[in-house]
């Protein structure tokens, strides 16, 4: 039996969205290949209300992430970690050699603008990262008021990781001044696993164009250049399937559903679980920063987690346990993508029926 993801990524595909991948190939060379990315490209700059270059990548959302903080630091960068893939990002710095320094908060707290402004003001830094959702804490940052502090600093570049919330929840990538915002397929839109995108400003640009050993497959310099010279081809062969995919589902995204339509939906979802936590449980997170594409849940009550996962499984759902050392002390509901009222409120009768909860 196929069991319904509630696990933060890989998420439930739509099958029309899965059939989309079984289609024939197309060379990527060809004039159907630049016009299937250029309306790729055009589209996901409505997702993201930005006027930046969009570059796709054939690797998971970690490939950009890696990509972005090595092409884009000359100095040093500031990474602000709320849990555990903000900490990864710092890691990435590390082993690519790129000068960097690591600022977290507590678990279940998010990052403020007054911290960043404290880094900032030290001037050794010329680029900052941040998680804008945090899927290990249920932890969303505020990037707008983050960005409004980067703003007041000429040479920052701001990356955020809004892998988990991307298409999700709005992010106005322009008017908060963000230079890269990067996201994954398998997370909010809805799509399998194996590709990745991110934006691309002219400052993030030229700031590239200063950094000595960028790397190559991910040097997002080079991926940039090439598009531009090459009617938006890319210089090794992408993942087509994933293209027809992410192409169907942004038409329905933008023009079925409506991005409003689906900001609101992936909001509701989030007030039921978050109620339904509170009542039974509590929540893991900071009340003023939730996220609105996942649920991290303290286990409260003590309940075996991977039991209850058990026993959702012979019913048809999975849920996911907590991340890291969060792993008993929490468990986490993602209600991203595709995902409907139906099918979360059917998931959260299942929990209280195994739960003896009413
Ligand atoms: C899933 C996730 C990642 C990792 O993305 P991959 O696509 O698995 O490489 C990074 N950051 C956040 C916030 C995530 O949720």
């Amino acid at each position: 039996m196929h069991k319904k993801l509630f696990i933060p990524g890989p998420v439930e595909v739509r099958p029309e969205v899965l059939e989309q991948m079984a289609q024939p190939l197309i060379g990527h060379r060809s004039k159907e290949a630049s016009s299937l990315q250029k309306r790729i490209s055009n589209n996901l700059r409505k997702v993201f209300f930005t006027n930046s270059e969009i570059l796709l990548s054939t690797t998971s959302g970690s490939g950009l992430m890696e990509g972005a903080i090595r092409s884009c630091t000359a100095k040093r960068a500031a990474v602000f970690s709320v849990g555990a893939f903000g900490k990864r990002w710092y890691d990435m710095a590390v082993s690519n050699n790129v000068p960097a320094d690591l600022f977290e908060v507590e678990m279940g707290q998010a990052i403020n603008a007054e911290m960043v402004n404290d880094v900032l003001k030290t001037g050794k830094y010329d680029l900052i990262a941040v998680t804008h959702n945090e899927t290990s804490t249920g932890v969303m940052n505020p990037i707008d008021e983050i960005g409004e502090i980067v703003k007041k600093y000429d040479d920052i570049i701001f990356i955020v990781d809004a892998v988990s919330s991307a298409a999700g929840t709005k992010i106005e990538v322009d008017k908060w001044g963000i230079d890269i915002c990067i996201t994954s397929s398998q997370k909010a839109l809805g799509l399998p696993p194996g590709i990745s995108l991110c934006t691309f400003s002219q400052r993030a640009k030229e700031r590239a164009e200063k950094v000595k050993n960028r790397g190559t497959y991910l040097d997002l310099l080079s991926l940039y250049n090439y598009i531009q010279k090459k009617d938006y081809q890319y210089p090794s062969t992408p993942s087509i399937s994933h293209m027809f995919a992410l192409d169907y589902q942004l038409d329905y995204i933008l023009n079925k559903e409506g991005l409003e339509n689906r900001f609101n939906r992936h909001l509701e979802l989030a007030k039921v679980v978050r109620n339904w936590a509170k009542k039974y449980f509590d929540l893991f997170a900071d009340e003023n920063h939730l996220s609105n594409t996942l649920t991290t849940v303290k286990n409260t009550r003590n309940i075996d987690i991977s039991e209850l996962n058990k026993e959702l499984g012979k019913r048809g759902f999975v849920i996911s346990n907590g991340y890291g050392s969060l792993k008993d002390k929490t468990f986490r509901i993602a209600h991203m993508a595709d995902c409907t009222m139906e099918d979360l409120e059917e998931l959260l009768v299942n929990i209280n029926d195994i739960l003896g909860l009413d």
